[in-house]
């Protein structure tokens, strides 16, 4: 059935279209492709899909909403952890004994609570990506790469980022929302990628490369490298001491309105600055937040090749984005500004 503008599809069913999820597509925007295609409400996504899959005779049973995304795009739940969620960066580190493939069936918790999300609460977009997109697709969705934590510019086109102001972002097409002004820049962020300094440019690459993790890395391996690399400096290596801690590293290298709008909760604690989290984790051998090992590998280690040479990317062979039906291609042109 297609989809037309001002009919009402009221099936759950079969007569759901397809969407399949684009090359580098955040699965939150894609969840929220597919739903704004169908008219879905946010909070009947999951019968929708399991609906959509039922009809297509596949296996919706026990599956979660991000499984059930990776199905409508022919793609495993590994596959597609690895090419459309943000769960690399996210859970960057995990113990030894749970450093499974991310999407894996084992980790369907972790999938519910934290497939879909992203570290920026609101949609970015790359005006020069979207122009590209839309030049070779017809359309424009939103790129994971960026939606990184403290990542202000397109690795690529190293221009500044934009945001979109309407609360539920992925309701439309990045396009649509430039073509409507409804995108602003984050106060105080530097233009170009060019111009912010070699740390920023070092933690821009790392994060983007870190997208490409097919599994954690263990935090046996990963605190130890950092306590290894902090000793090297000269810093401490647990959370007290008399040696300065990695937060005070941080504070040379990164610019300070960049840590006043990305790390407002650095606080001064004696002569040094101390970040929570980012001075302690390292005698523990509990994971932290995706962030805040990002923040320590910028500030330990030369570039993103090093990082991938220390930590080698464990892919899952995934399939990548392989094709995508003209139907849906017309469909998607046709996404609108929610009322
Ligand atoms: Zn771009």
């Amino acid at each position: 059935m297609h989809y037309q503008e001002g009919v009402q599809i009221q099936s759950i069913g079969g007569a759901m279209i397809h969407v399949h999820a684009m090359p580098g597509e955040l699965a939150a925007a894609h969840a929220g492709r597919y739903r704004t295609l169908n008219r879905v409400h946010p909070a009947r996504l999951l019968e929708a899909l399991s609906g959509k899959l039922d009809g297509d005779e596949n296996v919706a049973n026990g599956l979660c909403a991000f499984e059930m995304l990776a199905a409508m795009s022919n793609m495993s739940a590994q596959s597609y952890a690895s090419a459309h969620s943000m769960l690399p960066v996210l859970r960057l580190a995990a113990r030894q004994e749970g450093v499974q493939p991310h999407g894996s069936p084992h980790e369907q918790s972790i999938l519910l609570r934290s497939g879909l999300a992203s570290p920026k609460s609101d949609g970015h977009v790359c005006p020069e990506c979207v122009q590209a997109d839309r030049a070779a697709f017809g359309f424009s969705w939103f790129r994971r790469e960026h939606q990184l934590f403290g990542v202000d510019w397109c690795h690529m086109h190293r221009d500044t980022l934009l945001m979109v102001t309407h609360p539920d972002p992925f309701s439309a097409l990045p396009h649509v929302w430039l073509a409507k002004g409804m995108v602003t820049h984050a106060k105080g962020v530097v233009h170009s990628l060019e111009g912010v300094g070699s740390f920023l440019q070092r933690f821009t690459a790392i994060s983007t490369a870190m997208l490409e993790r097919g599994r954690p890395v263990s935090t046996t391996a990963l605190h130890g490298e950092v306590r290894k690399r902090s000793a090297e400096r000269g810093l401490r290596r647990m959370q007290s001491g008399r040696r300065p801690p990695l937060s005070s590293l941080l504070q040379q290298l990164a610019p300070s309105e960049w840590i006043q709008r990305h790390l407002p909760n650095i606080r001064e604690v004696g002569r040094y600055g101390h970040l929570p989290g980012l001075d302690d984790f390292v005698s523990k051998l509990e994971p932290t937040a995706g962030h805040i090992y990002l923040l320590a590998i910028a500030c330990l280690f030369d570039s993103a090749d090093e990082v991938l040479e220390c930590f080698p990317v464990q892919g899952v062979g995934h399939a990548r984005w392989s094709f995508v039906h003209h139907h849906d291609l017309m469909q998607s042109n046709e996404m609108r500004i929610p009322a």
